[in-house]
């Protein structure tokens, strides 16, 4: 009231400049920029003039609500309607603003209000914001959100092409359930539309941020060039900064969120998150009632905070907020389905399942709770394996195949890092593993179609994609197992309150402890970034996870922190790392753990940058490299260039050209030139795999094998060499070397049937009964039209050992293949051995 009297007295008093009127227009366009006041001040003297319009009194209440004059909003909203009595608009208004004050009582005499006023003159609402007015309110008295879309939303796109209303409406709805696909359709025509409407450049965004990261982030950009003020996007980015550890920044942007709105209640949840992060329970519980001091019975805070605690793997005290906020409002989905995903994070499948089997009866167009119970479909169907210490769940087939395997590897992980970093899991460790991504995506992100990812811990449960959704691009799926296991082991010690770049950085030095080939290394890539001094800082690392913008980064994040921890343990022992990790568990932040461990934060950030320095240049000392990815690398030589005897790429492209041009003795004496010069090469394109390559042509199989066993010592991915190797170790009849080949491509795709017959060759030559039977019933599972013979051959292995077992896999031979004759002439031994009738 003070502010429209005082814009009043200012029109009344300024000259001609201040005592023009600002249209609707001119105002709806103040609110699109972020000039609240100037709205509200203008808004506020149109409706002491009494100029008419419904408009009015919305900017009005809108202004306010944006500058965190709540109780002000209410007012302005009641005056609205008594004047405009006929209004759906001023009532879905008056609705979120009772909402936002907690007056549930209010909220709903709202939208009955609403209801009466529509049905009693419906030609009266037909333009695109009266249509989307009445969408939401049909929304909250729980008409099917289809109907809503079509019947709303739909006629405000198709009626009214050039108000935005209906779009942002349609797309924000989608996104509300879970549907992004739907969403981005929706909203991106409307963008184009409407460039500089930020709530659906904004919304636009939200929908495609996971398929294109690049271009949501620059609208967001663009929202804030358009309207400086604009509190979704600050908050968003506050979001960002938290995950990425940056508690300072995110503060200082949460600060500008308040500079506007002192009250905005996301502004002080995330604050409430920082604090808790910080482990700060008195400055928490300040944000936390300045967060819900308008509506201490919504349970939208409560949500909020637990879904961001969630994000930052700390899915108890996360499940903790969503229960609160289920206190307040039982049928609230949102927490529902976040506790839902929560509780399967944590392990807790029963009470997980039966949480989001009851919000989707309660919601069934949500796509997330869609997806999820999708994939319980798909799971139920998994076979599981259960030992002492793990449940591991797989698609039946895949676990007769290679289910052994893993069980092994688990079993293995357990014993050892148990045992180095004194920590056994208390309860059994979950490992589902996916033969397809989507089920892996939706189990592990809660959506579909989210590519690049191997394998995601959770403290308890492990989620893995299979090698069979793995074919474009092999990878050593063992290796992958190690890595999220030890997280188990990091995760649990610290109560999941470990940084990720600690986390990642200790799974992969664990890796590379384990096996040389595994995990992250030093490359000639990496050379150039860390002598050009592209290097983040110990104490920043996290933000390196979040702020990639290339494989190639993300990939140098998870070097260098594995880095950070080899330097640890090397200077500091290895105790000071379960010092660190003992202290993150108290409550201690990353930074203050290092600091008491390492002697001083910006000592270790020095020390180790020196480091690795001396890492990159001991690597490869005076070789040169032209790798097309180095940023900056210097252009390929011309043909001259190609002699320079330290330039390994040169000398690549110049073996290339030898054999090309038939010189194949001077390919080869140039390739060998190249091993010597950079023995390290892990890559399949380097000398090694080439020079295999040119021995094979030249029949010289020998040679060959021993270059491509070479390589092996390097390249524990590399799927096309191993399996290559092991053909013609078997051809060669050298058993020992062939069983430990075809150990290497079991760890990277156990589910080819060509690799699996060579193992059983192999094992059948050492007189390896237990691997031979293995292959065996891989072969079943994977050749089912070959099973008469498999059946037979697991029959003949099982004859003395096993009689009964023989019996039933023979009778299952001449079941499929009545007239197999070695089949029947095996039976009949079976038998007679087995009638005592016949023994002597
Ligand atoms: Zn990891």
């Amino acid at each position: 009231m003070i502010q429209s009297r005082a814009a009043l007295l200012l029109s009344i008093l300024c000259g001609s400049s201040c005592g023009y009127a600002a249209t609707i227009t001119e105002c709806q366009d103040m609110l699109r920029t972020g000039k609240y006041v100037e709205c509200l001040d203008a808004a506020s003297a149109a409706v002491d003039r009494r100029s008419y319009g419904e408009e009015w009194p919305m900017l009005k209440a809108t202004a306010e609500t944006h500058l965190g004059h709540y109780l002000q909003a209410a007012q302005t909203l009641e005056a609205g309607i008594a004047r405009y009595s006929w209004s759906v608009r001023l009532r879905m208004l008056a609705y979120e603003n009772a909402t936002t004050l907690g007056d549930t009582d209010r909220a709903k005499l709202m939208i009955q209000e609403l209801e009466q006023v529509a049905s009693a003159a419906p030609w009266r609402y037909t333009d695109a914001d009266d249509l989307v007015a009445l969408g939401k309110a049909a929304i909250v008295i729980g008409v099917d959100p289809k109907d809503v879309l079509e019947g709303f939303y739909g006629r405000a796109q198709r009626n009214y092409k050039s108000r935005p209303d209906g779009f942002l409406a349609a797309g924000q709805l989608a996104i509300d359930k879970g549907d992004l696909a739907l969403a981005s359709e929706t909203l991106r025509p409307a963008a184009e539309q409407f460039p500089d409407n930020p709530e659906i450049c904004f919304a636009l965004a939200t929908s495609i941020q996971a398929v294109e990261p690049e271009k949501a982030a620059e609208l967001w950009e663009h929202t804030l060039t358009v309207n400086p003020n604009f509190a979704p996007t600050q908050l968003h980015l506050a979001k960002k900064q938290i995950d990425a550890e940056d508690y300072a920044a995110a503060k200082e942007t949460i600060s500008e969120v308040h500079r506007i709105n002192p009250w905005h209640p996301e502004g002080h949840a995330l604050q409430a998150v920082i604090h808790h992060l910080k482990n700060d329970p008195i400055a928490e519980a300040v944000s936390h009632s300045r967060a819900i001091a308008f509506s201490p019975q919504s349970p939208a805070i409560d949500y909020l905070i637990g879904e961001r605690l969630s994000r930052k793997y700390r899915f108890r005290e996360g499940a903790a907020f969503q229960q609160m906020a289920l206190q307040t409002d039982p049928a609230f989905l949102p927490a529902k389905t976040q506790l839902a995903q929560d509780l399967l994070r944590l392990g807790e499948d029963e009470r997980g399942w039966k949480l989001a089997d009851g919000a989707q009866k309660q919601d069934k167009y949500d796509t997330t709770l869609f997806n999820l119970m999708q994939l319980k479909n798909d799971l139920d169907k998994f076979a599981t394996r259960t030992t002492d210490q793990f449940v591991i769940r797989m698609r039946a087939s895949e676990s007769a195949v290679y289910g052994d395997r893993v069980e092994e590897l688990l079993t293995t992980a357990m014993a050892e890092l148990s045992k180095k970093y004194g920590y056994t899991p208390s309860e059994k460790v979950v490992v589902e593993i996916f033969d397809r991504p989507d089920d892996f995506a939706v189990r592990t992100f809660g959506l579909p179609d989210v590519a690049g990812f191997l394998g995601v811990c959770f403290g308890k449960l492990v989620t893995a994609n299979s090698p069979a959704s793995q074919r474009e691009n092999p990878n050593n799926w063992e290796s992958v197992l190690w890595h999220e296991f030890c997280h188990v082991i990091t995760l649990q010690m610290t109560d999941n309150k470990i940084p990720r770049w600690l986390s990642e950085g200790i799974s992969v030095y664990e890796e590379r402890q384990k096996d040389d080939r595994w995990g992250q290394h030093m490359s000639p890539v990496f050379r150039v970034r860390v002598q050009r001094g592209n290097v983040t800082p110990v104490s920043q690392l996290s933000s390196a996870f979040l702020n990639a913008k290339s494989g190639d980064d993300l990939n140098f994040a998870y070097y260098e922190s594995s880095m950070v921890v080899e330097f640890i343990v090397q200077e500091y022992g290895f105790d000071a790392l379960i010092a660190i990790l003992n202290d993150l568990k108290t409550g201690l932040t990353i930074n203050d753990a290092l600091a008491r461990h390492t002697g001083g934060l910006a000592e270790l950030d020095a020390a180790f940058e020196d480091y690795l320095k001396s890492v990159a240049d001991n690597f490869a000392t005076g070789v040169r490299f032209n790798a097309s990815s180095e940023d900056g690398a210097e252009p390929i030589p011309d043909v001259e260039g190609l002699e320079d005897p330290k330039n390994y790429t040169a000398g690549l492209k110049l073996a290339v050209r030898y054999v090309r041009a038939g010189e194949t003795d001077r390919a080869i004496e140039k390739l060998q030139q190249l091993i010597e010069l950079f023995p390290d090469d892990r890559s399949p394109n380097g000398a090694r795999p080439l020079l295999a390559q040119i021995y094979e042509r030249q029949n010289e199989t020998a040679l060959q094998m021993d270059v491509l066993a070479e390589h092996l010592q390097y390249s524990g991915d590399d799927l096309e060499s191993a399996m290559k190797l092991l053909t013609l170790q078997v051809k060669a009849e050298l058993w020992p070397e062939a069983a430990l080949t075809g150990e290497l491509v079991a760890a990277i795709d156990p589910l080819q049937p060509a690799a699996i017959r060579k193992f059983y060759t192999a094992a059948m030559k050492q007189h390896d009964t237990a691997t031979a039977l293995q292959a065996l019933r891989g072969l079943l599972q994977l050749e089912p039209a070959d099973a008469p013979r498999t059946h037979f051959q697991m029959a003949t292995l099982l004859t003395e050992k096993d009689p009964s077992q023989a019996r039933r896999h023979v009778l299952l031979a001449l079941e499929q293949a009545p007239r197999y004759r070695d089949a029947h002439k095996l039976l009949l031994k079976l038998t007679a051995a087995a009638d005592p009738a016949t023994r002597q």
